[in-house]
């Protein structure tokens, strides 16, 4: 895939609304900034890519088990998570154009096009002055350095800039009717923290043993500043995250598994392991003592769609001083109570979302029989998680054949997402069926009546072959996985 194909970027969006995937929200009274809509196809690979991640974290591993917290929680949760003092990012506003930035996003854009001009050298010093200033919160060192390197607004083309200052992404609301500052809550940033408050209960109702892990998937909400990559970067959406809570001392080793286990799940949608790399943090948070992102190479450049933490006990121990409540595991192994420490996986479903999409989507241009030019844009979405797996096509909607098909759609539908379709003829159907990216295609023809056989079409080799109905949904089962 070519990095920084704000083309195809942009095809990839047009696509999505096109044919029922994202919208923007709202889009009636002009949309609302970064939020989006799943359409009835997005949505549909929506749970699906949820359900795979729920499967691999949940039924495969015998330690691990998931929750549903919901999404207000006590407002003393982000006292003691850390969020209120620090979920901030340093922002700069330009004084010409009032438009605001964040400061890394400032500085990796200018980064982007030194890279271009063939200033790799540059490049290395300037990120890596960015992130020693980041890691010290070093602000004033930071609008020098944006000075210095005459970084300038992308709208007013000048670099006359403000003071950075930091920024709490934290949505607020009001619990009840009375309006103090006391009934003050926050749409959650991020599911973990409903994990860390249900940690002894889980713990004790499913009768885990450490090590052991709990899975939620569930809304998150940001008030992100810079919001413009359609879905890689929203103000809400949703996270699937994993605790996995471990003995003090052994985290380095759960990091390690953790970080291969991953990659393993990405591997499991048949993407290459060359669009992916791991990216260390130099920054730790708070609560980190190792962090790494997983990034991939979107057409808007390598980007991260999984964040793995090692979290230490900073979680637990915190909620116990403000809670009061004891957060302690006793080992029966070694005969000791402690507060484990946390290993975290945490991917974004609209991200990995968008990075199915990015990986499926495909033109394709090749010459006919007859020398012409024929061409069909394609998703090649991987099976497990098509929206629709199956696409039944009478050849005519008359003669018994519409008959035939329901007959089929009838044995089938019980199995997996089957989509009946009679308009148009049966090469548009199929264009259809592989901008939706539905990996097979069967035909219903007057052949069917006699020998009561259909014709299969392949998505990505649009190989044809006759096969027979009796049987069909297993056929589909097996080329699925
Ligand atoms: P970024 O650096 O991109 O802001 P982050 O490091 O703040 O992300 P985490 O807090 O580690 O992200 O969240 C875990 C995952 O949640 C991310 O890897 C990403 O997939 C997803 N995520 C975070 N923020 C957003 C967002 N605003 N929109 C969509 N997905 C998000």
């Amino acid at each position: 895939m070519v990095i920084n194909d704000q083309n195809k970027f942009q095809a990839i969006i047009s696509h999505a609304k096109e044919y029922g995937f994202v919208f923007q929200s709202s889009e009636i009274y002009d949309g609302l900034s970064a939020v989006y809509d799943y359409g009835p196809w997005g949505s549909e690979l929506k749970k699906n890519i949820r359900e795979a991640w729920w499967n691999a974290m949940t039924r495969m591993h015998d330690n691990i088990v998931g929750i549903d917290a919901a999404i207000f929680m006590h407002p003393t949760t982000w006292k003691a998570s850390g969020h209120v003092d620090n979920f901030s990012d340093p922002m700069i506003d330009n004084k010409d154009s009032k438009k605001r930035y964040r400061v890394d996003h400032l500085l990796e854009a200018a980064a982007d096009e030194w890279i271009k001009a063939g200033k790799e050298k540059e490049v290395e010093q300037l990120l890596s002055e960015m992130e020693a200033l980041l890691a010290s919160n070093d602000f004033a060192g930071l609008k020098q350095l944006i000075e210095q390197n005459n970084i300038k607004c992308s709208v007013s083309g000048t670099n006359n800039w403000t003071d950075v200052r930091q920024f709490n992404l934290m949505f607020s609301t009001q619990l009840g009717s009375v309006s103090d500052e006391a009934s003050e809550i926050y749409l959650r940033p991020e599911t973990a923290q409903g994990i860390f408050v249900n940690f002894l209960n889980v713990q004790k109702t499913a009768r885990m043993k450490i090590p052991f892990g709990i899975a939620q998937v569930g809304k998150a909400f940001r008030n992100e500043i810079v919001a413009r990559q359609f879905i890689f970067r929203m103000r809400e959406f949703e996270q699937m995250e994993m605790q996995f809570f471990v003995r003090p001392g052994t985290q380095q080793e759960w990091y390690a598994y953790w970080k291969e286990e991953r990659m393993k799940w990405h591997a499991s949608f048949g993407i290459p392991a060359s669009s992916y790399r791991f990216h260390d943090h130099v920054k730790l948070a708070h609560y980190a003592d190792a962090a790494v992102d997983i990034e991939f190479a979107f057409p808007i450049g390598w980007k991260e769609v999984e964040g793995i933490h090692s979290r230490t006990d900073f979680d637990l121990k915190s909620h116990q001083q403000f809670s009061g409540k004891k957060l302690q595991y006793f080992d029966t192994e070694i005969n000791q109570h402690y507060i484990p420490y946390v290993i975290e996986t945490s991917i974004g479903l609209d991200r990995m979302f968008l990075l199915t999409l990015c990986h499926a989507y495909q033109e394709e241009k090749w010459n006919k029989e007859d020398g012409s030019e024929d061409s069909r844009v394609v998703l090649k979405i991987p099976a497990k998680v098509a929206p629709i797996k199956l696409a039944v096509l009478p050849l005519l909607k008359k003669e018994g054949l519409p008959e035939i098909a329901k007959e089929i759609m009838a044995a089938c539908r019980n199995e997996f997402y089957c989509f009946y379709e009679e308009k148009d003829t049966i090469g548009k159907r199929y264009r259809r069926m592989d901008a939706l990216g539905t990996p097979f295609c069967i035909t219903i023809d007057h052949q069917t009546k006699e020998d009561q056989t259909v014709t299969i079409r392949y998505r990505d080799t649009m190989q044809q072959e006759r096969i027979p109905i009796a049987g069909l949904a297993q056929f589909i089962k097996q080329k699925m996985n």
